[in-house]
C-alpha cells in the first residue's frame, strides 16, 4: 500500500499567502468592480532589463541552429555566468569565492528548500520569527519538528525578531545546528551589520553549526558599510553556504534563475563526528535531483554582469526603494513605527492591533492589500508587511486610500 509521508500532516493549516488569496476573492465576488491595489505579495512588475531580453533571445537562436545548439550540461551551471557571480559579486568585494564553489539552479526557493536533504533528521533546527515560510515547512517535511502548537513548531530553536533587537536576533543561549538567516530581510526589511554578522559566525563555528545565509535581497542594499556577503566575513567559509537570486535583482521571478556558493572549506560532520565536505554533498545531491538551468536562461542572468545590466537592474531596485520610501514616510507621518524600507524593498508596520484585524480593514475601507505580518510567525503578530514591488502610481494611489480610511 502507497503510504503518504505523515510529516506533511503537522504542516500548519494554510499557507499565507493561499489564504491571503481566499480572502481577497471572497471580497472581490461580494464587491464587483472594486479595484484593489496590490501592495502584499513579493512580485517584481517591472519587465526584464533590455540587456538581459537580448541575451535570451539571442541565445534561443542559438538552440535552433544545429552548430549551436546545446543539450544536457554540468548541472552546477555554465562556467560563463559562474565566472561572473564569483568576480562581481564576491571577489569584487574582498569575499574569496571561487568559481567552482557557485551552484547555478532555478531558484532561492529550491535551494533554500532543498538544502536540509543534507542533514540527519535529529539536528536542532534555528528559525527566524518572523520568517520566510520555505525555512521552517521544508524542515517540517523532513520530520525535524513535533507538532504546530499556538503557532510554533515543537522542536524548533526560534530566534526571534522584534523591535527590541531591531529585528536582528542575537545569538541563542542555546546550541542550534542549522541555521537560517536572511538580511535584507524578508518580511521585516531589516539589515544586518558586519558585527552582528560576524557573532552569528563566530556562534556558528563555536558549535560546529552550519549558517544558510538567503542574501535574496542583497541588490537593495545602498549602505557601503553593510556587508553584502556572509563570506566577507572572516572565518564564515568552514560554517555558512549563502543563497541569491535574480529573481529580485533583475526581475526573473518568472524566468527563474538563482545560486547557491558552498565553499570547499564548509563541512559537516558524519555520526562518528569526522568532518565531511558539504560542497561534494550538495553536488551529489544536485547531479541526482536537478538537471540545471536552461541555456537561455543562464545566458539572460549573464547579461546582468554587463554595464548596461548593472545600469538597467541599478535604476530598477531604485525604483521600488523610491516605493519602499513612499510606503515608508507615509506610515511614519501617520504615526506607525516602521521598520525596512530603506535597504529593502519591504516594510514592516507595528499597526498597534490585530494583523488579519488590520489588514480586513484596509481590504474592506481602502481597497489596499497587504500582509498579515502573522502569518511570517507569532512575533509578526500585530505587523503587516508592505511590498514596494508595485507601479509607482498605484502605489501612490493606494497610500491615499490608506491614509483616508484610517483617518476616517
Ligand atoms: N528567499 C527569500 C527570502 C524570498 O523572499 C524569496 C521570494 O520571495 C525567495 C528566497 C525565492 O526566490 P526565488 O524566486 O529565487 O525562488
Amino acid at each position: 500500500m502507497i503510504r503518504i509521508n505523515e510529516n506533511f500532516n503537522k504542516l500548519a493549516a494554510s499557507y499565507l499567502f493561499s489564504e491571503i488569496r481566499k480572502r481577497v476573492a471572497a471580497y472581490s465576488a461580494g464587491h464587483p468592480g472594486v479595484e484593489l491595489v496590490k501592495m502584499g505579495i513579493g512580485d517584481v512588475t517591472l519587465p526584464l532589463p533590455q540587456a538581459c531580453v537580448s541575451a535570451f533571445s539571442r541565445a534561443v537562436a542559438e538552440m535552433g541552429v544545429a552548430e549551436t545548439f546545446r543539450g544536457y550540461r554540468d548541472d552546477e551551471g555554465y562556467e560563463f555566468l559562474r565566472e561572473k557571480i564569483a568576480a562581481t559579486d564576491f571577489q569584487k568585494r574582498g569575499a574569496d569565492i571561487d568559481v567552482s564553489e557557485i551552484f547555478i539552479s532555478d531558484g532561492a526557493k529550491s535551494d533554500s528548500g532543498n538544502i536540509q536533504d543534507l542533514f540527519a533528521r535529529d539536528i536542532v533546527v534555528a528559525v527566524p520569527d518572523p520568517v520566510y515560510p520555505v525555512y521552517v515547512d521544508s524542515n517540517v517535511m523532513a520530520g525535524r519538528s513535533g507538532a504546530f502548537r499556538d503557532g510554533r513548531y515543537e522542536g524548533f530553536l526560534y530566534l526571534d525578531s522584534t523591535a527590541a533587537n531591531g529585528f536582528v536576533p542575537s545569538v541563542p543561549a542555546e546550541r542550534a545546528d542549522l541555521i537560517y538567516l536572511c538580511f535584507p530581510n524578508n518580511p521585516t526589511g531589516a539589515v544586518v551589520s558586519r558585527d552582528e554578522l560576524a557573532a552569528w559566525v563566530e556562534y556558528a563555528r563555536r558549535n560546529r553549526a552550519l549558517i544558510v545565509y538567503d542574501a535574496a535581497y542583497v541588490a537593495f542594499i545602498r549602505d557601503e558599510k553593510l556587508p553584502q556577503s556572509i563570506f566577507e566575513i572572516e572565518g564564515a567559509k568552514e560554517s555558512a553556504i549563502e543563497i541569491r537570486s535574480f529573481s529580485k535583482t533583475a526581475g526573473f521571478t518568472g524566468t527563474r534563475c538563482a545560486y547557491t556558493v558552498v565553499p570547499r572549506e564548509c563541512v559537516a560532520f558524519s555520526g562518528k563526528d569526522e568532518p565531511v565536505s558539504l560542497h561534494a554533498l550538495w553536488s551529489r545531491r544536485q547531479n541526482t535531483k536537478f538537471n540545471g538551468v536552461s541555456y537561455p536562461v543562464q545566458r539572460a542572468a549573464e547579461a546582468v554582469y554587463t554595464d548596461e545590466g548593472q545600469r538597467e537592474c541599478r535604476a530598477m531596485t531604485d525604483y521600488y526603494l523610491g516605493n519602499a520610501a513612499l510606503i515608508r514616510s507615509a506610515f511614519t507621518a501617520m504615526g506607525y513605527a516602521c521598520s525596512g524600507g530603506e535597504h529593502s524593498p519591504y516594510v514592516w508596520v507595528n499597526t498597534g492591533r490585530e494583523s488579519w484585524e488590520f489588514f480586513t480593514l484596509l481590504l474592506e475601507k481602502a481597497h489596499v492589500i497587504c500582509t498579515p505580518g502573522a502569518g511570517f510567525g507569532r512575533c509578526g503578530a500585530g505587523y503587516v508587511r508592505f511590498s514596494a514591488f508595485g507601479d509607482r502610481e498605484k502605489i501612490g494611489q493606494g497610500i491615499d486610500q490608506v491614509k483616508a480610511a484610517l483617518r476616517a
